[in-house]
């Protein structure tokens, strides 16, 4: 399993709920974590490894020992969010070395099934709330990018226009 890079349009495809819970979703969502910690990430959505599919997982710790702190979202749906918006500095494993400020809101209550199809309740505050909304946004086809700051997007346009030859490149490779 590899880590899809900006520009594949897989980042941008469309992401169909998840309808069965089956052994086949358990071994995705952990082989996912794998590939995030192995990443030093500490989320990822489903379509960044290439299955453009409802799914996302966090580790808020970014450790494999912390098992404690995963959290594995299907067809995550947000149900009520704070007013209040923070700012903060955010990365994406589908952008390396891509970095900068993302307004997020400070807490967020959400409703998801878990791998056995089970629907729960839950509130994020802080930087887990952060974490989440970037890879929520991921399954919306929406990146983070999409929400810099204007003078942000004009800093970083090099650094984009790098990986999208990059990318040109694998394809002329393959
Ligand atoms: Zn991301």
């Amino acid at each position: 399993m590899e880590i899809v890079l900006f520009p594949d349009p897989r980042l941008r495809a469309r992401n169909t709920p998840i309808e069965t819970f089956d052994s086949g979703l358990a071994k995705l969502a952990r082989d996912m974590f794998e590939v995030m910690y192995r990443t030093q990430g500490v989320g990822l959505a489903a379509p960044q490894v290439g299955m453009n599919v409802k799914l996302l997982i966090f580790n808020e710790e970014g450790k494999p020992e912390a098992t404690e702190r995963e959290i594995v979202l299907c067809n995550p749906r947000i149900t009520s969010k704070s007013k209040e918006r923070v700012s903060g500095e955010e990365g994406c494993l589908s952008f390396p070395g891509i970095y900068a400020p993302v307004q997020r809101h400070e807490t967020i209550v959400i409703e998801a099934e878990d791998l056995e199809g089970n629907t729960f309740k839950k509130e994020f505050a802080d930087w887990e709330a952060r974490i989440f909304q970037h890879e929520f946004d991921h399954l919306d086809g929406v990146l983070f990018i999409d929400r810099f700051s204007p003078s942000d997007k004009t800093r970083l346009k090099p650094r984009l226009m790098d990986l999208k030859r990059t990318y040109q490149e694998s394809l002329a490779d393959s």
